[in-house]
């Protein structure tokens, strides 16, 4: 069966023939060298965008969590997350593996919990208790359903952080999705953070890679790890322009995405066999529930008509992005309707 309308995920955004053209044409060098032109360039313009001193470009979002947990953490450290967070559920239980920490989960409201949750994780000095090192948020939430986590909330978390002597992350996946919501700038949410990185393989939509930035320190020592977990390149330009690429061209367009997902959670949300509150889809993922019907069920009738999204357990995710216009997205709602007749 055939996929005309894929909103299983903005990961399947696939490079343009003008990206393609861009990316064939890119100066490359030794990128362990620090010679690929295109490497420096992207992780320039990169550490500029986050307001950071330096940046490190990595082969995967995830690699950019686990360097920045074994270089906040020892092993038996522990970090402070939201019970939905990616390195939780789908990064194969690196972090027991890579920076040996554990995970004290806190259950937020839609991938965001708030200063009370965030002190009361903390461990006090006691000989019995691991010792808190990381907070780490992810901005935005993607099982919370794209949430945006308040700037307010990011500033009493982070202050708070570090006065305890806590780093901090940011998961910044989709980051540049909130920055198309709020106009509120990348540099700003990224501010109080000691780490923080963005996806260009999601909605920017080139195809490999994440930028991870921190203070020079920070990264000096990232590097490190990038190295011994074999995430050094030769000539990563050919790659990395893909994400200059992105970065000149597909930044303001997520807003289209955006609004896209609006459209399809206000759309839904007049289904009444659809469980949603459209008014928390901020960014471009919509996750709904539907009243008596088995999810993983349901997504494969909709495949039938092209229509392919992804299934949480009882709920149904739909993400907007490159590869999916306006237009795609009212066909997707009647195919909705069509089954939920
Ligand atoms: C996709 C994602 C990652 C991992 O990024 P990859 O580039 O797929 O390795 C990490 N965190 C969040 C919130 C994500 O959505």
């Amino acid at each position: 069966m055939d996929i005309n309308i894929d909103l299983f995920s903005d990961t399947g955004t696939r490079p343009s023939d003008e990206m393609r053209e861009f990316m064939a044409k890119a100066e490359v060098g030794d990128e362990q060298l620090f010679e690929d032109p295109s490497v420096n360039k992207l992780t320039e313009m990169s550490a500029d965008i986050l307001g950071k001193e330096e940046a490190v470009y990595l082969p995967s979002g995830l690699m950019a969590n686990q360097i920045s947990f074994a270089v906040h953490c020892n092993p038996g450290d522990e970090i402070i997350m939201d019970e939905s967070a990616h390195p939780i559920h789908y990064e194969g239980g690196a972090t027991a593996v890579i920076s040996g920490a554990s995970i004290r989960s806190v259950e937020g409201k839609r991938g965001i919990f708030n200063l009370e949750q965030f002190e009361k994780a903390v461990r006090t000095e006691d000989y019995h208790d691991p010792q808190s090192k990381l907070l780490s948020i992810e901005q935005t939430s993607n099982l919370g359903g794209g949430t945006i986590w308040p700037l307010e909330q990011i500033d009493k978390l982070t202050d708070k952080a570090h006065e305890l002597g806590l780093k901090t992350h940011m998961d910044g996946a989709r980051l540049l999705n909130a920055v198309a919501a709020t106009e509120i700038s990348a540099q700003r949410y990224a501010a109080n953070f000691d780490s923080v990185w963005f996806d260009l393989s999601k909605g920017l939509g080139a195809p490999v890679g994440s930028v991870l930035a921190g203070s020079k320190k920070f990264i000096n020592e990232a590097r490190y790890w990038k190295q011994r977990l074999g995430g050094a390149m030769r000539q990563a330009g050919i790659i990395a322009a893909g994400g200059i690429y992105a970065l000149e061209n597909n930044l303001d367009r997520l807003k289209i995405d955006n609004e896209n997902a609006k459209l399809l959670a206000e759309e839904l949300a007049q289904i009444p066999a659809v469980e949603i509150d459209s008014s928390t889809v901020e960014t471009n993922i919509v996750i709904f529930k539907i009243k008596g019907v088995k999810s993983a069920e349901f997504a494969e009738n909709l495949l039938e008509d092209g229509l392919r999204v992804s299934v949480l357990h009882d709920k149904i995710r739909a993400v907007t992005h490159l590869d999916v216009n306006r237009e795609d997205v009212l066909d997707a709602i009647n195919i909705f309707k069509k089954y939920l007749k």
